[in-house]
Formats: C-alpha cells, sequence, structure tokens
C-alpha cells in the first residue's frame, strides 16, 4: 500500500520549506510530493501543543499539494481509550483538520501494523544489527550503581554475546560505536548526537511487543513520510530512529522539524496534570476555533512583521517552517482569551449569535432561552464576552431567577438602598418604558439622594440581574420589560 521510494521531499518542495536535502536523496525524488503525518497516541485530551503541530503539518500539506497521515499511535493498550481516539478526531475537525477539505488525507491505526514491526526487529537481528539481550531491569540497576552510573542505562552487556532467542529476552539494536549522527532538522540546523551517549536502546519487549522508536520507524517509513514534523521533546530520540532507518536500508532518509516545547508563565514545561492543555476544555469554554488556530500558530512561528490576528487565509500562504524559532513558546491563557475576544467581536453581529446558539445547544442551561429577547442583547454581549461559555452568566436574569450571592448583597444594599428602591419603583411602575427615560429617572432619583449615577446603579443592578457586572443596566432593564423589572425591584425591597 505504501511506496517508500516515490515518497521524497522534491527539490521544489524542498526549496520552498527551506529544507536541505537529505543524505539519502531517492532516485524519482523530484516527482514525488511531500508526505507528513502527525502521530498522536490517544492516552488523554489533546493536547494544545498537539493541535499546533497537526496545524503545522497540515498547512504544509496544503500548500505543497502534499498528503496529511493522521496514524493513532495505539500501541500502548493499558493506556489507550477509544474514547480519546475520538477526541483526537473530533478536535482536529474543531481547528479545520480532516477528509475532504482540500489536502489528501490518510488515516491509520499503529496497531494494525505490529506483524510489521515485528518483522523489522527480526530484520535487524538478521543483519546482525540487533540483539538478543537477557538482562533484567534489577541487573542492570545493580550494574548502574556499581559503576556509579547514575543516570541508569544500558551498558552492552549483551552485545556481543550472540544470545539466542529466549523467552523474556529483549531485543535491542546494535547502535554504531564509535560514531556520529547527524540530522537535518529545518528549525534546529544540523544538530550531532555522539553514539557514545545513544545507549543500545530496547526494539522488542520480553513479550516481543515493539516499542514506539521502532513501530514508529517502521510506519513512517512505509507510509513514506518524507517530512516528520513533532514535539522538540522527541529530539532526543530522533538521533536513534535515523539511525533505524539506515539500518533498515531506507532509499532515503526524512527531514525532521523538531517544534519549541510550550511552556507556561513559569518557564515550566505545560503538564495535562498542572496546566490547561486540553483542546477539549477550550471548546467547551466556548472559544472560537479560528481564533484558537490563529493563537496556536503562533506559538514559536511569526510571519516576520508583528502581525498577530491574521485572516486564515494569510496564514495559509504566508506559513514556513523556516520562520518557526526554536526556544520555549510561552502558551498565554490571558493571551488566547484576548484573541478571543477580538475574533468575537469581530464577527458580523447575526453570526455572532448563531455561534453562540451552536454553543449554547452543545451547553444546555438551567434556562429557558428565548432567542428574541437574546437578540435585544446581543450588542452588549458580544462587545463583553471573551468566550461563549461568558455569555450565560451575563444573560441569565433575562431567562430565569436571579439570586444574589450575600456578598454582594451586602455590598450593594447598604442604606439608603431602601429608600432607593422605593423611589425607583414609583418612577419606573409610571415612566415611559424607553432607555433614555430610565437612565434620565434614575439620575434625577440620584440627584435627590446626593449619589452619582455609578453608586445609584448598584442595588437598582443587583435587584435585577442578580450581579454587580454585566451588561449594560438600561438595556437590561429595557429588554427585561417593566412588569418583571419592576416586580424584581419590589422583591428585593421587601427583602431589605
Ligand atoms: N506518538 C508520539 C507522541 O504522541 C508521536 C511521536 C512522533 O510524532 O514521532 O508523542
Amino acid at each position: 500500500m505504501f511506496q517508500s521510494d516515490r515518497a521524497q521531499v522534491g527539490p521544489e518542495c524542498a526549496a520552498s520549506l527551506g529544507l536541505v536535502m537529505s543524505p539519502l536523496p531517492s532516485p524519482s525524488a523530484s516527482e514525488t510530493p511531500l508526505r507528513v503525518r502527525f502521530a498522536p497516541s490517544p492516552t488523554g485530551f489533546f493536547h494544545v501543543g498537539g493541535a499546533r503541530t497537526a496545524l503545522y503539518n497540515w498547512l504544509l500539506a496544503k500548500r505543497l499539494g502534499g498528503t496529511f497521515i493522521l496514524r493513532i499511535e495505539d500501541t500502548d493498550a493499558e493506556r489507550n481509550r477509544e474514547e480519546w481516539v475520538q477526541g483526537i478526531h473530533d478536535a482536529l475537525a474543531w481547528i479545520g483538520i480532516g477528509p475532504g477539505l482540500g489536502v489528501d488525507y490518510e488515516v491509520y491505526r499503529q496497531s494494525e501494523f505490529e506483524v510489521d514491526h515485528v518483522r523489522a526487529a527480526h530484520q535487524l537481528l538478521g543483519a546482525r544489527r540487533a540483539y538478543y539481550c537477557a538482562c533484567t531491569r534489577e541487573q542492570l540497576d545493580t550494574r548502574n550503581e556499581a559503576a556509579g552510573r547514575k543516570q541508569g542505562g544500558y551498558d552492552g552487556h549483551c552485545r556481543e554475546k550472540g544470545l539466542a532467542v529466549a523467552p523474556a529476552y529483549v531485543v535491542r539494536f546494535k547502535v554504531p560505536r564509535p560514531g556520529v549522527t547527524v540530522v537535518n532538522d529545518v528549525i534546529r540546523g544540523e544538530p550531532a548526537f555522539d553514539h557514545a551517549n545513544v545507549d543500545d536502546f530496547v526494539l522488542l519487549r520480553g513479550n516481543g511487543t515493539p516499542m514506539f522508536l521502532l513501530a514508529n520507524v517502521v510506519d513512517d517509513m512505509s507510509m513514506g513520510v518524507t517530512l516528520v514534523i513533532r514535539a522538540e521533546e522527541h529530539l532526543t530520540n530522533t538521533p536513534k530512529q535515523q539511525l533505524l532507518w539506515q539500518a533498515l536500508d531506507a532509499p532515503y532518509l526524512p527531514t525532521w522539524a523538531h517544534v519549541p516545547v510550550l511552556v507556561n508563565e513559569k518557564r515550566q514545561k505545560l503538564s495535562k496534570r498542572r496546566d490547561p492543555v486540553a483542546m477539549e476544555m477550550y471548546r467547551d469554554e466556548g472559544y472560537l476555533p479560528e481564533a484558537m488556530k490563529n493563537y496556536l500558530m503562533l506559538l514559536g512561528w511569526s510571519p516576520g512583521n508583528d502581525a498577530e490576528i491574521m485572516e486564515w487565509s494569510l496564514v495559509e500562504s504566508l506559513f514556513s517552517l523556516d520562520e518557526v524559532n526554536s526556544s520555549p513558546a510561552f502558551f498565554d491563557v490571558k493571551k488566547l482569551r484576548a484573541f478571543n475576544a477580538d475574533y468575537i467581536r469581530a464577527l458580523p453581529q447575526a453570526e455572532f449569535v448563531e455561534r453562540w446558539h451552536e454553543w449554547l445547544a452543545a451547553h444546555p442551561q438551567p434556562w429557558e432561552y428565548r432567542a428574541d429577547q437574546f437578540g435585544d442583547i446581543a450588542p452588549f454581549v458580544q462587545l463583553r464576552a471573551e468566550v461563549l461559555g461568558d455569555i450565560p452568566a451575563v444573560v441569565d436574569f433575562l431567562f430565569g431567577d436571579v439570586t444574589p450571592s450575600d456578598a454582594d448583597w451586602d455590598k450593594a444594599m447598604k442604606p439608603p438602598a431602601d429608600a432607593i428602591l422605593t423611589s425607583v419603583i414609583d418612577s419606573y411602575d409610571a415612566c415611559s418604558w424607553d432607555i433614555d427615560v430610565l437612565k434620565a429617572e434614575l439620575e434625577h432619583i440620584g440627584d435627590t439622594h446626593g449619589l452619582k449615577l455609578g453608586k445609584i446603579q448598584a442595588p437598582v443592578r443587583l435587584a435585577i440581574t442578580g450581579k454587580l457586572v454585566g451588561p449594560p443596566l438600561f438595556e437590561s432593564l429595557h429588554v427585561l420589560g417593566r412588569e418583571r423589572a419592576v416586580g424584581r425591584l419590589k422583591a428585593a425591597r421587601a427583602r431589605l
């Protein structure tokens, strides 16, 4: 199914990527297009860093007419879950990656190719590029301790023993010694790895199952991957994997691109236990996918002119790995929120309402929604909401009962709140129900109490909306209507 001999970054592709050709070019290189892959493991929520890697892959495939391969690396049966597999498809679809979107899209499950992985290990055994190793973890630990090798590792104990297969023996790759492996990384140049620091790593576990390093290479080779864009944390795997490509007689080597690690405000690598990294969470909170995509793209990449908020078509035409830098990128949730607020404000109002309705349909609220009433207040909500999930707390006063917190109540309902509410009830019972009139009436009542509008609004706002902050008061009153507004003012006064 896969033809690795036709899969090589051609010279035109290479030039536009800023790639140095790999040292083992395929003869048919010039005719063959780019093949990239995104290879997530379905072991948890979909990480924002994974989304960025997927976008980088996708954009290059799109621009260069290449193929985007989604390979679900599902070989860790204990940690995989089907719901995470679905989560990967859903999160990718949310950011515009999937079949039928103008890019050749292939999907595979790594577990389907286990036979190939094991066969590759046996090929290496046959070529004496790998060997059986009988050392147990305990034996290794004991030897490492005795030799003062604090970082652990493997000392090559079984390398020259020529052991035959036996239950529980692992298969290790024989790293050529001495030696140096230079990898061709579009983002990092040509880092060199001295084999003195590369242990003979395990290819097959004692139970015969393949390890990640092997499975990942065998699949990349058979799927004809020409450019591997992935997280920086895999950089130390790369010399080992490149050695495997060579030992398995690949007709070419892929080019690599290790994208910078994402860090939090303390410059710590984002951790799924500590930091908000799940794409699903951002979708649930009501981030717009276009804001999310735009923000993710800028984590490590800049089009070089300080532009930040950009039309996606511009991102598509400008993105290049050449401008991705290698230093850690700060994943700044505050900035992402501000981005999202900008995106929300920029939507045509009808579309804003549509997006809000979509979000609402997926996140039912404990009140009965009325689109006509929302329409009246939509412009104000749109100006203020940073994420769609902010909206329920701002508009719930329209659709459900108001229940102010005790702390807000004590703050807003200090004397002369009683007298203020009485005057407001009298006035609002009779005045015309017009935004300007409602405001002028309250200003006037403020004058008689020696209070500025800002101050006098507090008890009224709390009675009407149940909160001290929210959409503009007079518009809210207007939308709510006289009967409900005055009823709420009376209920608050009765509680005082
Ligand atoms: N399954 C690996 C991961 O999720 C992918 C490694 C790679 O992209 O090569 O980290």
